[in-house]
């Protein structure tokens, strides 16, 4: 029997990592210390050694990571925030919990990222910050919006999520504005056994906020500086995230081998591949995603042959139902909505063999 090849595949992953997560759970057991203990700043020691970037404070998501930051940045209610519409919901979730106002800029339809020249037309007296999100594992051009966000005199904002191990000029992702933001919901490229996150910064003070926000806003005990959050990466997330860690680069480096076959053997007229990144390490392929104007009869056609595939993202965010009943700010979208009709994304994941690439490379050019 051929097995369906799945988008992600935890049941994949190699008995040793197995293993040692339950190892290492076992010690969180026994250690007693189920919060804010030293299995977290283990990681967040170990973590901001990988990105090399001073700090690195875990928290209980992605979204909290983005949310908490922009809270330490100064945001508040009725700031701008100019960001892509074509990402996790979650990106504009946290900016609109904080009673700012998103402001929708277009994409590159080359990458699917923000574009540039968009986000500088909207840049307004009310925009505080611009988060760029390194969409599909990809870093953004980030010299020139690190030049844009300096002459604007706004903070530069990254969300992570897709994009551990990227780094571009030898900058990891994170490293180029006020903070990144970093997710580990179990399909990140490093993912936990449930929920995690993290900021990454330069900056002690902003780091030293956060440390207190994820904590109630304590500054020493019971003493509440900061009206925070309950969102802490606890100790038993951290401790498989550590284990985890020990493994990214060698997935980040399949799943770049995997990018490469799909760059190199998929010739189907009925589909168009995204533009390659500016260097190798520049993208970790969080997902491999291709555009097609038949995208519906080619997910079918691969899931006949048991190959799943994904959109990401069906609907733009200022096309979400929630958001009508929420003030935001959009400039002119030209190509959102497009490359929302037709991105398709397949498997890339590092538990793939070379004969399941080989099929879904093969079923493309047979469609
Ligand atoms: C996953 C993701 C998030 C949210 O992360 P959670 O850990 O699920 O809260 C934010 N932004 C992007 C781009 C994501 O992919």
């Amino acid at each position: 029997m051929v097995l369906p090849i799945k988008m992600v595949d935890f049941q994949r992953s190699p008995y040793r990592t197995t293993r040692n997560l339950v190892r290492s759970s076992r010690l969180v057991l026994r250690s007693g210390n189920y919060i804010l203990g030293n299995e977290v700043s283990a990681f967040e020691r170990e973590f901001s050694k990988e990105l090399a970037l001073p700090f690195a404070v875990g928290v209980g998501n992605g979204m909290d990571a983005l949310e908490l930051g922009l809270k330490a940045i100064g945001v508040r209610a009725g700031d701008e925030i100019i960001t892509s519409p074509l990402t996790a919901f979650a990106t504009i979730l946290s900016i609109v919990k904080l009673g700012a106002v998103p402001v929708f800029a277009d994409i590159d339809p080359g990458t699917g990222l923000i574009d540039i020249e968009s986000a500088r037309s909207l840049i307004s007296s009310k925009v505080k910050a611009i988060v760029v999100v390194h969409l599909y594992g990809r870093v953004a051009n980030m010299p020139q919006f690190v030049q844009l966000c300096r002459d604007a005199g706004i903070e530069l904002v990254e969300d992570c999520a897709q994009s551990t191990g990227a780094e571009l000029e030898g900058t990891s992702a994170g490293g180029f504005g006020a903070f990144g933001a970093y997710s580990f919901y179990p399909t990140k490229n490093l993912g936990a056994i449930g929920d995690g996150g993290a900021v990454v910064s330069k900056s002690e003070r902003l780091v030293e906020s956060i440390q207190k926000l994820r904590n109630y806003g304590q500054s020493s005990r019971y003493v509440h500086e900061l009206l925070g959050s309950n969102s802490r990466l606890d100790e038993l997330q951290a401790s498989f995230l550590r284990v985890k860690l020990r493994e990214l680069r060698r997935n980040n480096a399949i799943r770049r081998n995997i990018a490469k076959r799909y760059f190199g053997e998929i010739n189907s007229p009925h589909v168009q591949l995204l533009s390659a990144p500016q260097s190798e390490k520049a993208h970790v392929y969080h997902l491999f995603v291709l555009l097609t104007d038949k995208r519906e009869a080619l997910s079918g056609f691969l899931r006949d042959r048991g190959i799943e595939s994904l959109i990401h993202y069906p609907v733009p965010a200022h096309k979400q139902p929630a958001l009508q009943s929420v003030f935001f700010r959009a400039g002119k979208l030209r190509y959102v909505e497009r490359f929302s009709d037709q991105c398709l994304s397949i498997p890339a994941h590092p538990g793939l063999s070379k004969k399941q690439v080989t099929r879904v490379i093969s079923a493309i050019n047979d469609f």
